[in-house]
């Protein structure tokens, strides 16, 4: 079996260790067996290049690189994203490039940002009007076979993200800002989409939503059940015991 993952504006769009989520999927695939193609789309590849991808990936960034990658979205890559995301391709998107898929976001300087409204939401950056939202975060996932976990991860943000709706939410916050810092909501979901603040890198401290992309992308490629064989977990969830103590 084998997995393109699709890495969008790598050389744009990655912050606080985003990388290290290509890196993982990559290992818990390989370590099964799975072939695995990762294929750069920046700013000089072409939109169909998109076409061709089993998982997608795209970081975060500061509101500069965002402005640059967001007038390439709306020439044609977003639409094939939208295509993408409806046809339930498994896709990741933190931080800024969750900010794009709303509505719009309204960076520090006041600049709006149209976002490419695939979802219904809106993001809003205070700038120096209120202080960033910074820190390790822990979130417990509404995705229901993998409700029982905590996700851990880093936030560092100004933005503000509201949902139209709440039910949309990726995860509720236990501890952190998530969304807003104010109603308990972190990131977004729909289908087979995650749209989340956090960073950490989030795949490698939470392995079980690695595997649970690495399924679904599987799953939607070859049209069939796929059960992956167990790995030793043992220093994952060491470090994930010890980060929660920190943390909790
Ligand atoms: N520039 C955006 C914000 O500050 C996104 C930051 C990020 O991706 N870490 O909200």
């Amino acid at each position: 079996m084998k997995l393109i993952i699709g890495w969008l504006y790598p050389d744009l769009m990655s912050t606080y260790g985003d990388r290290g989520n290509i890196l993982a999927l990559k290992y818990r695939s390989q370590k099964r067996g799975i072939e695995v193609e990762i294929k750069k789309i920046s700013l000089l590849e072409v939109a169909e290049q998109l076409k061709t991808v089993d998982l997608i990936f795209m970081g975060g960034a500061q509101d500069r690189q965002q402005e640059i990658v967001n007038r390439d979205l709306q020439k044609e890559k977003g639409k094939y994203l939208e295509k993408l995301i409806e046809n339930k391709v498994p896709s990741l998107f933190v931080c800024g490039a969750y900010q794009f898929l709303g509505d719009y976001y309204l960076a520090a300087d006041g600049t709006k940002i149209k976002g490419l409204r695939i979802f219904d939401f809106y993001t809003v950056n205070p700038g120096l009007k209120a202080k960033r939202l910074i820190g390790n975060i822990v979130v417990k996932p509404l995705i229901p076979s993998i409700h029982d976990k905590e996700i851990i991860g880093f936030e560092n943000h100004g933005g503000r993200t509201y949902l139209a709706n709440s039910h949309m939410a990726f995860a509720k916050v236990i501890k952190g800002f998530g969304n807003n810092g104010e109603d308990l909501t972190e990131g977004f979901r729909y289908k087979n989409i995650i749209g989340t603040y956090l960073h950490g890198p989030i795949l490698p401290k939470n392995y079980f939503l690695t595997d649970y992309l690495i399924k679904i992308a599987l799953e939607i490629k070859y049209q069939q059940d796929i059960k992956l064989p167990p790995l030793n977990n043992e220093i994952e969830e060491r470090a994930r015991e010890q980060i929660l103590k920190n943390v909790l």
